[in-house]
């Protein structure tokens, strides 16, 4: 029995031993190495706020609905930055593409290196009417106020295209001719899916034969204590997004008189099917884009915390359990199941031979819409429910791009000369939401999701919800990373 118990201590010592070394590893942050400091053009922070406010003044609202758009919206941004960017629109070649989305091409001195590509989108999701009181500011007014440049669109995602913008025009004033091809492509319908903006002008890129050294689109984002155990400001960059697709399930039953109610109903049939989605979800693994996350963590926690995240080979029961305490965290570990629409009958005394149910799903990577039916339809486990699909914007998860691709460096260099003296933790993520940079996902392994603006508290609620806002200073800084970011192209 004495031998067994140390057997066991030895163990126990050899295993400490092991975390700590592993640990002990990973303790050293990264160097946070700022990208070759070429001197940025200086920057008018004020006529910068002013532009992006104007911008903001064009009503270019995508309806979820698929209703018609203000199209004299859109050309008006069209022109609009036609007129701020005379530069641009001089040297780059401009294409409208898919309706009202924007393709610039910058032309490189070597076009047989891989370009760049800086994606954005100019649509913005509508206002609801009865927030319309809370705004602080009108969402469409662009006011700038109390330091900061308000309305809708202001972070998500005209601050992109107007600061991309700001970028080239700065570049192109300062004499700079890029070594590689740029292209900036802005959508007009992501908001509602991207299918004839970002899809149409990604094809149209493929079949030029463009193969991108760097992708980047909106997605991550920067803020204060973001992370769980990372104190101050991080980054957090988008490696992979999740899918996306929403089922239908009709439930089949002999219709009739309620008087005489038939053993099954399509409501009831119906009801026990959404009940064993709910009571089944899908399974939650620590693996991919959350286990690199939680990894690439480690360095910037406190001991304990460290420990675990450095030792994800015999810690992950523990850490997903943890994650999956919140909506969020069990978000990043399994595809989530969300019932969101409900239809049947139409008299209160008439049983309805049918009943319906939308379920929407984001799917993480590893799993596919597919997949994701099959397991649907076995887990309703009811052969008169059909599961279909609602319509055809489903789409699988992106494929996971590499932390350790030049292109993500380059990123994380380009947000560590954000802010000189101090060193930001930039940490990859699986982003929840769609963007436009899905439709590069079959094309090319180097697409990353950032936002260069540092978000407060709120303001990930004030996108797409009310007084989205960005200061004014911040702003700025996201046209110092763009051109810092074209600039310190040749660590590509
Ligand atoms: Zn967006």
């Amino acid at each position: 029995m004495k031998r067994f118990a140390a057997a066991i201590a030895l163990l126990v010592v050899a295993l400490v031993g092991v975390m700590v070394a592993r640990t002990l590893r990973v303790s050293a942050p990264p160097a946070a190495t700022a990208a070759p400091s070429a001197a940025l053009p200086p920057l008018d922070t004020t006529a910068l706020a002013l532009h992006l406010a104007e911008a903001v003044r064009f009503p270019t609202v995508s309806l979820a609905s698929g209703g018609p758009i203000d199209t004299a919206a859109f050309r008006g941004l069209h022109d609009y930055l036609q007129s701020t960017y005379p530069l641009v629109h001089t040297t780059l070649s401009r294409e409208v593409v898919g309706g009202l989305s924007l393709l610039y091409t910058w032309r490189g001195r070597d076009t047989t290196l891989a370009p760049i590509v800086i994606m954005g989108h100019f649509d913005v999701v509508p206002v609801t009417e009865s927030n319309l009181a809370e705004w602080l500011h009108p969402p469409f007014a662009g006011e700038i106020a109390d330091g900061y440049v308000w309305g809708r669109g202001t972070l998500d995602d005209k601050a992109t295209v107007v600061a991309a913008l700001e970028a080239v025009e700065g570049l192109l004033r300062a004499g700079v001719v890029p070594a590689r091809t740029i292209y900036l492509t802005f959508g007009h319908d992501e908001e509602v899916g991207g299918r004839y903006g970002a899809r149409t002008i990604v094809n149209e890129l493929v079949a030029r034969g463009v193969a991108p050294a760097l992708v980047i689109d909106e997605g991550g984002f920067m803020g204060k204590d973001i992370l769980p155990g990372i104190e101050g400001i991080a980054a957090i960059v988008g490696i992979a997004e999740k899918g996306y697709v929403s089922l239908t399930l009709t439930a089949e039953a002999d219709g009739g008189h309620s008087s005489m109610p038939t053993e099954r109903t399509a409501i009831g049939a119906l009801s026990r099917a959404v009940a064993r989605l709910e009571a089944d979800p899908f399974p939650a693994s620590l693996d991919g884009p959350t286990a690199t996350m939680i990894q690439a963590m480690a360095p910037y926690q406190p001991f304990l915390q460290r420990v675990i995240s450095s030792n994800l080979w015999i810690t992950s029961g523990v850490v997903s359990r943890a994650l999956q305490a919140d909506e969020l965290g069990g978000a990043l570990l399994r595809t989530t199941t969300a019932p969101t629409m409900l239809s049947a009958g139409i008299k209160d005394n008439v049983l309805p031979p049918e009943a319906t149910a939308g379920v929407n799903f984001r799917i993480r990577p590893g799993e596919t819409v597919a997949s994701v039916m099959a397991r649907v339809t076995e887990v309703v486990d009811d052969p008169r429910v059909r599961v279909a699909p609602l319509d055809s914007v489903g789409v699988d998860p992106s494929p996971v791009s590499d932390t350790s691709d030049p292109a993500y460096k380059l990123i994380a260099s380009t947000i560590a000369a954000m802010s000189p003296g101090t060193t930001v933790p930039v940490i990859p993520y699986l982003v929840m939401g769609g963007t436009d940079a899905k439709y590069w996902g079959p094309h090319s392994a180097r697409v990353y999701r950032f936002l260069p603006i540092p978000l407060g508290d709120g303001d990930r609620a004030r996108v797409h919800g009310v007084n989205e806002r960005v200061a004014v200073g911040d702003f700025a800084t996201a046209v110092g990373f763009f051109m810092r970011l074209l600039q310190g192209d040749a660590a590509l």
